[in-house]
């Protein structure tokens, strides 16, 4: 393999590694966006929550209402009636009656008092604000990662296409060499650091590494991990 092949599959394997930190972020993009919509889902259960139990305390006020006018007519009639009892034993037991249903008018009364606090304490709960933020927060931050996951979907197909047309303009045989040493090595290609591989750090032979440096030999095969060494200095562009 010349210099320009080398050069090439150099490139070849960049546009490579860039396609595939774009896949890497895509993955890590659609995590994010799964948890969040779970973290998502148990807020929204948690806001259902708070609402079921403030339709229950206020259905619960309604009833107490009502049975606080039941009993209010009822006493009121309980009062009539006494008005026109003429037996002692009889008038007695109305009376009664009346001091029961009074005690009852105040036990309800003190259970909607307790409702209405419950209601209350409901609406104006820390809790039920920081959901409806966390909520709004969430939302956000999905609807931003899903504008992000459209963007490196953009990008990846572009990299494809990239990839393929670069592809198309190197011949076949420099190809197959290099999708060849891929099976057995990812990355094919690695430069020098100082005298030594810079993927496994073993110090080269010293006769290869001066006919890289004095140009002699455009790369040759690091005897320890056996990728594709070449010049550091060849790349910096
Ligand atoms: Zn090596």
């Amino acid at each position: 393999m010349d210099k320009d092949g080398l050069m090439s599959l150099i490139l070849l394997q960049e546009k490579e590694e860039r396609l595939f930190r774009l896949l890497k972020e895509k993955e890590k993009i659609l995590r994010e966006i799964q948890h969040f919509e779970q973290e998502l889902n148990n807020i929204l259960k948690a806001i259902d929550n708070i609402n079921q139990e403030k339709e229950n305390t206020k259905k619960l006020i309604e009833k107490l209402l009502k049975t606080i006018e039941n009993y209010e007519k009822n006493l009121k009639k309980i009062t009539e009636s006494l008005k026109t009892i003429k037996s002692k034993e009889l008038y007695k037991n109305v009376l009664r009656e009346k001091s029961k249903t009074e005690n009852s008018i105040i036990n309800t009364k003190n259970q909607l008092k307790q409702a209405y606090t419950q209601l209350n304490h409901i609406e104006n709960s820390n809790e039920l604000k920081d959901l409806l933020s966390k909520q709004k927060y969430m939302q956000e931050e999905i609807k931003n990662l899903k504008e992000d996951l459209e963007s490196i979907e953009q990008s990846i197909i572009k990299a494809e296409k990239d990839i393929k047309d670069y592809k198309n303009t190197l011949d076949k045989s420099l190809i197959d060499f290099y999708e060849d040493v891929k099976k057995r090595v990812k990355p094919v290609f690695v430069p020098t650091d100082m005298k030594a591989c810079s993927y496994c750090g073993t110090i080269l032979p010293i006769d290869l590494y001066n006919r890289l440096i004095q140009n002699n030999i455009p790369s040759f095969m690091c005897p320890n991990c056996q990728r594709i060494i070449y010049k550091q200095s060849d790349i910096i562009k």
